[in-house]
């Protein structure tokens, strides 16, 4: 069993991965529900464990970061993510919590809208010109995507209005539009979108409008920056006189029974409408009220998302294959009649493992019930037995790999299948594909289908093969669909790779098992480049690797299992000698900073943001703690402080700090906990 702060850790790491495939490269890698699980026990652990949330924890951010390429937008106001509920006692809950914190003493009003799986977006028209728009990112740096956005057909360029206006809403692709991009894209060997939120952000997110413009994405605007209005309904009226795209299904409601009677309503309505939405977002209609009631870190207080349950249907399962993955896990995949299914067509779906499949009797030829929730990859909840045809059988594991047809392994305890043979070409397609992701070697011109070809034809036996195929141009050339030219940029992107990368990246393409972007980024940093850890001795590399904050001891002991074994230290010195370089920039010490040895716990609101404020704890070598807990230097004390924080300081012995103080402690200057003004102003932005 792992400690809390393992378990911690790993969630954090995990979810940071989901986050990346998710929120930058569209191409999210499990269901929504996993993703779900995950972060609803990271914050279930945190609720338990308050010491354990620090400023990277998933659960204090937004989306992620804007993808390189981009130039970013740092908005004045940030946008948000939405809290959610799923059932009526949830909403039921989320009213009281509004009425409580308005003391009662207010009428309060709700509008409840439609909304739409798609992709967030801020649009500035100034002077009646649409002039920026840019996505949600992490909420307070999104990606200028103004040339794509411009080629969204609905959306005016100009609109009667002199004042600036910074709306918000929602890119989406109609369901039908997202198969036949889909198809399209199958027949160019390109991945498909798993669901029209990924087609509608990737196709934002293209570097080059003009195939943004073949895409047929669509807009609904339900937000206005500005404060022109008094009422949410008063701007949403507005939005529609200035001809700009906003849903017509919203209703306002001045009680919890209407808001229930709405979320009825809306359901069968939705059914019918040609785009994906995957709930109602329920929020305060006057604005007044709206700023008495606030934000956490990642939601408003004053709205809500209700989510339907997922859609489900029926089809036929004619058979059951497997998919080799990159640790030679054995994935068992169910192929199904297509079957129309929240907005998109459906013919496969994953059957997770092989227990899974043994408890719930699946087999070929039955009938299934199939369940899609917005993502990706579709889930088998059960047979109808009712109609399952005479002569089936339970469905037998293989015994032999699909790919490499070497005998399968069983692992002891696990309900899953591995091939074990270390030169499997499906093991090695499925590596290679993660090696030249955009999060690891970043090779784009290698594609799937290009990794396919190369191993198959021999040309790539191992990850350093790669850069050996520049002495294989005339063999590059024979393969399907490589002229001349694709050849170049190929053997380009592969030039561009072998000097440009940093470390931490070639350790992520890896696959290391266990580790992810964010750990490598920590073992990328102790060690610096690939020379370094293949010189270093096992166990040393283990104890050094489990002292590192952020890692385990399971995942030191993996990484230290990778760089025992043999073949693949081969693999990594034949990379040296083919010049890949792969250095890791020196991190910046914080030893000596003029807060090491403190710890601080920050509370109340300051002018900075608070993982603004952490951030700058860090960087001066101070430790931050979530809460007050003995040992804590300083409770850093803002406006609006609660009781409990002060009492706990004193109960803790933290000492009691404010802005000016917590500035001269900065410069070094004598320990002044109380009121000793540096004459600064707390600064406006990150600085
Ligand atoms: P969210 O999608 O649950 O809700 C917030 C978003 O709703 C807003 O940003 C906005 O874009 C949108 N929206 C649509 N209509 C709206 C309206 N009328 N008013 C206001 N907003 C409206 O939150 P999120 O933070 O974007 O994403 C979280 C979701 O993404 C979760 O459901 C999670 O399962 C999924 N996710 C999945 C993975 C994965 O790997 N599968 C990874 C990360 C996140």
């Amino acid at each position: 069993m792992p400690t809390p702060a393992e378990r911690h850790a790993q969630l954090c790491e995990e979810i940071a991965q989901h986050n990346y495939a998710y929120y930058v490269l569209d191409q999210p890698t499990v269901s929504d529900a996993e993703y779900d699980g995950l972060f609803n026990e990271l914050r279930a652990l945190e609720k338990q464990h308050p010491e354990l949330v620090g400023p990277a924890s998933p659960t204090q951010r937004i989306g992620a970061e804007p993808r390189e390429g981009f130039t970013k937008v740092t908005r004045a106001v940030r946008m948000y993510s939405l809290d959610n509920v799923y059932d009526e006692d949830e909403v039921s809950e989320f009213d009281r919590r509004v009425r409580d914190e308005l003391h009662g003493d207010a009428t309060v009003s709700y509008v409840a809208e439609p909304k739409i799986d798609g992709a967030s977006i801020e649009i500035t028209y100034e002077d009646g010109v649409l002039v920026l728009a840019s996505t949600r990112g992490d909420g307070e740096t999104g990606e200028d995507v103004t040339a794509n956005v411009r080629t969204i057909r609905a959306l005016p360029l100009r609109i009667p209005e002199k004042r600036t206006f910074t709306v918000r809403g929602e890119v989406f692709i109609y369901g039908a539009d997202l198969d036949a991009v889909n198809e399209q894209r199958k027949a160019d060997g390109e991945a498909e979108f798993a669901n029209p939120r990924n087609a509608a952000a990737g196709s934002l997110r293209l570097l080059d409008p003009r195939i943004t413009a073949e895409r047929p994405l669509r807009v609904y605007l339900y937000d206005l920056v500005e404060r022109y209005f008094d009422t949410h309904l008063e701007m949403l009226e507005h939005l529609a006189e200035l001809g700009l795209p906003t849903h017509r299904a919203h209703r306002r409601c001045d009680s919890l029974a209407e808001l229930l009677d709405f979320i009825e309503h809306f359901d069968e309505l939705r059914a019918s409408l040609p785009y994906e939405t995957d709930g109602i977002v329920i929020k305060v209609n006057e604005m007044g009220l709206r700023d008495e009631l606030g934000f956490t870190s990642r939601f408003p207080r004053w709205a809500t998302a209700w989510k339907y349950a997922a859609e489900t249907g029926e089809t036929v399962l004619r058979s059951i294959t497997a998919d080799v993955g990159r640790t030679g896990a054995l994935t068992p995949v169910a192929n199904l009649d297509p079957i129309p299914l929240s907005g998109t067509t459906v013919s496969r779906a994953s059957l997770h493992n092989l227990d899974m499949i043994a408890d719930k009797d699946i087999r070929e030829g039955d009938t299934v019930v199939v369940q899609k929730a917005g993502e990706i990859i579709p889930q088998v909840l059960r047979v109808v037995l009712e109609k399952r045809p005479e002569g089936t059988t339970p469905w037998e594991p293989p015994t032999t790999c699909p790919a490499c047809g070497e005998p399968v392994a069983r692992e002891e305890g696990v309900a899953a299948l591995r091939c074990v043979n270390a030169r499997c070409p499906g093991r090695l397609r499925a590596g290679l594909w993660y090696f030249t992701r955009r999060s690891a070697m970043d090779i784009d011109r290698l594609g799937k289908s290009l990794v396919e070809q190369l191993v198959d034809a021999g040309l790539v036996q191992d990850f350093a093969d790669v850069f050996a195929l520049k002495e294989k141009r005339e063999a590059l050339l024979e393969l399907e669909r490589m002229g001349e030219k694709s050849v170049d940029k190929v053997l380009e992107a592969i030039e561009d790779a072998r000097e440009g990368r940093t470390f931490d990246r070639l350790l992520t393409g890896l696959g290391i098992p266990l580790v992810g972007t964010v750990a490598a980024k920590l073992i990328a940093e102790k060690y610096g480049d690939l020379r370094h850890m293949l010189d270093a001795e096992t166990e040393a590399m283990k104890e050094e690797l489990a002292a590192i904050h952020g890692i385990g001891e399971k995942m030191a002991e993996s990484v230290a299992a990778f760089f025992a074994d043999e073949s693949q230290r081969a693999m990594l010195e034949k990379m040296l000698v083919l010049g890949v370089k792969a250095e890791q920039p020196r991190k910046e010490k914080v030893e000596g900073g003029a807060l090491e040895g403190m710890s601080f716990c920050v509370t109340g609101s300051f002018e900075l943001k608070r993982d603004a404020i952490w951030k700058r704890i860090e960087e001066h070598g101070g430790e931050v703690h979530k809460s007050v807990k003995k040992g804590t230097t300083y409770l850093l004390a803002g406006d609006k402080v609660g009781k409990t924080k002060m009492d706990a300081a004193e109960k803790k012995g933290a000492k009691i700090l404010d802005w000016e103080g917590f500035l001269a402690l900065l410069e070094g200057a004598a320990a002044a906990p109380e009121g000793e003004a540096s004459g600064e102003e707390p600064p406006a932005d990150d600085g």
